[in-house]
């Protein structure tokens, strides 16, 4: 993977330049920001995959003028230079840079919130800000406004996963949707606005998304165009009322129809959020790690196997869950609405407000100590996705990528250095039954037969988009997993892209999809050429090499 340096004479000459730009670096941000210690380049190398890119020094720029400062001198002495928010983007490559020989500009020092504004819902962050920050800053003031929040750390940027245009749960939860005036350094150290933002005193900059003229802000995302260094976003208004709703379907072909009934009440606006349907294996890992002595120590874990797990469990085939937002009479009549789409397709349907939820937690306890029957696992689920559905970050589903391990997660959880085996695929479709249904069938025959476990989880994004999440999960410390991994996703990559289904974003181990199609990618090639001529920004990320 990455660019290969044939001559030794380049190689020494770029050595010459690099040593020159960590000098000049040194003297613009504080020394101890340009890092050079092996030990700690190697850690910043690695992913839950693996990498052969090697990394020669880390920037920590502090302000929007030192990075301008760093860029100018990475342009002026053509040293490769790759940003990352938190790099937290597990799955998809981490922190590491799609090319070889990058030097990594790690943003997550900038973590300011610049701007708020209650009564209109909006906030502007730098790039260092996580969803746990902003969750505290809201929650701080009292806040009647909601963020979103994904399922990842709560130490993940929102201006690093917005780049990836990566999604979260709730009515706001399709993130580069509810984003507007960028501040961008440009390879050469230009800043650049967007929006309205870019004509200096116009008062509806953090309101309004186009400005005049033609709009800039998607040239900046899932792009190696320049370096995002404040964005602002809106916030949702906290509902009157909410509730939660989970479902439960033990018929594994039940998928295409449960989408079906769903999509039209996503179309009408009675479901607003993102609503998530998951398969079994994927709840199991959301709950336990791998059952090695009840699969004798075999993988991948068997379907029938699965299903003994999932009736112990009680939990089905498919399992759902979304929110309903709005007045008291406007969520009783949507639950009315998801009970009647629902009805005959699925074996349970809950709906749960925060009272109903501590009643069940607690319930839990009484069934575990009367009956005998342990409902804690699966409890254990629905408190986070409870609160992701409300915009409440969590720690708790990173706790899945640890699943094939041999020992439980640690308390701080890193997959990077524990050696995580995870790879995603999220292919894209539109919101019908019948994509579901192929995606799902490609996914589940093409992965047991490499020998791992199909979750998946079918979101509706939008109205008329759903995005299917697979999980392939291994770990790393396995001899030859990542060699079986690496083989087994570039056989679904391909037989996903065969039948149109294009991931929403690309991984640093997918990035050869990019820019397929010729007349666009000849119009990003040249913008690229215009404003990065020596090509040194995130050389290869989401860029055509060849
Ligand atoms: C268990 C688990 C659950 C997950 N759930 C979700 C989920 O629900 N939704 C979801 O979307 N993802 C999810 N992820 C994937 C991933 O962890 C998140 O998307 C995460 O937010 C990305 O990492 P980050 O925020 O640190 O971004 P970064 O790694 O900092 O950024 C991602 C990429 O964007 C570019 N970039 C970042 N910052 C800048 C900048 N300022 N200027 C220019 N380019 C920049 C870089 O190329 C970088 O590689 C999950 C991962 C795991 C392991």
């Amino acid at each position: 993977m990455g660019y290969h340096h044939t001559s030794e004479i380049a190689a020494q000459l770029e050595n010459a330049s690099l040593e020159i730009a960590l000098a000049e670096w040194r003297t613009v941000l504080n020394p101890a920001n340009v890092i050079t210690d092996p030990s700690l380049l190697h850690s910043r190398a690695s992913a839950t995959f693996s990498t052969g890119q090697s990394i020669p020094a880390i920037l920590k720029p502090r302000s929007v003028a030192e990075v301008q400062q760093c860029l100018e001198i990475a342009t002026r002495l053509k040293i490769a230079v790759y940003p990352v928010s938190t790099g937290k983007n597990w799955g998809y490559g981490s922190g590491v840079p799609v090319s070889d020989h990058c030097v990594l500009m790690d943003l997550g020092q900038m973590q300011q919130i610049v701007d708020f504004n209650e009564k209109l819902g909006y906030v502007t962050v730098e790039p260092g800000v996580t969803q746990a920050q902003l969750h505290a800053y809201l929650t701080e003031r009292k806040s009647k406004l909601w963020m979103d929040a994904t399922g990842s750390s709560k130490h993940c940027s929102i201006i690093g996963n917005t780049l990836e245009r990566g999604f979260g749960h709730t009515p706001y939860g399709d993130h580069f949707g509810q984003v507007c005036s960028f501040e961008v350094v440009l390879p050469n150290g230009e800043l650049l606005e967007t929006g309205f933002s870019r004509s200096a005193g116009v008062a509806g900059a953090p309101v309004y998304r186009w400005g005049v003229g033609p709009s800039l802000d998607g040239l900046f995302a899932q792009s190696n165009l320049g370096v995002v260094t404040k964005m602002t976003l809106w916030l949702m208004p906290a509902p009157e009322y909410f509730e939660a709703f989970f479902f439960s379907c033990d018929d594994e072909s039940a998928l295409g129809s449960i989408v079906e009934a769903l999509q039209p009440l996503r179309m009408n606006g009675t479901l607003r959020s993102a609503v998530h349907i998951a398969n079994d294996y994927k709840v199991l890992q959301g709950i336990q790690q791998y059952p090695w002595q009840e699969a004798g120590n075999s993988v991948p874990l068997q379907p029938d196997l699965m299903r003994t797990l999932r009736l112990r469990l009680r939990f089905g085939a498919w399992n759902g869950s979304g929110g309903l937002y709005g007045t008291r009479a406007q969520v009783a009549e949507a639950r009315r609405l998801v009970r009647k789409a629902l009805k005959g397709r699925v074996h349970k349907l809950h709906f749960l407000n925060e009272k109903l939820l501590g009643l069940a937690e607690r319930y839990s306890k009484f069934f575990r100590f009367v009956k005998k029957i342990d409902f804690r696992r699966t409890i254990s689920l629905v408190r986070p996705v409870f609160g992701l559905l409300r915009g409440v970050p969590t720690e708790r589903s990173l706790a899945s990528a640890y699943w094939r391990k041999r020992t439980p997660p640690p308390s701080s959880m890193n997959p990077d250095a524990d050696r995580c085996g995870l790879l995603w695929q999220a292919p894209l479709a539109p919101a019908e039954g019948d994509h579901a249904e192929r995606i799902a069938s490609l996914a589940r025959s093409i992965l047991l037969e490499h020998g791992f476990e199909p979750a998946l989880s079918f979101t509706l994004l939008t109205e008329r988009a759903l995005i299917c999440v697979i999980a392939l999960t291994y770990d790393r410390d396995t001899p030859g997993e990542d060699q079986r991994a690496s083989s087994c996703f570039k056989q679904l990559t391909k037989a996903l892209t065969d039948s149109g289904y294009m991931p929403y974003r690309l991984g640093i181990q997918s990035m050869d999809l990019a820019g397929r199609d010729a007349s666009s990618a000849g119009l990003v090639r040249a913008i690229k050429a215009h404003t990065d001529p020596a090509n040194i920004l995130a050389p290869g990320r989401y860029q055509r090499v060849k």
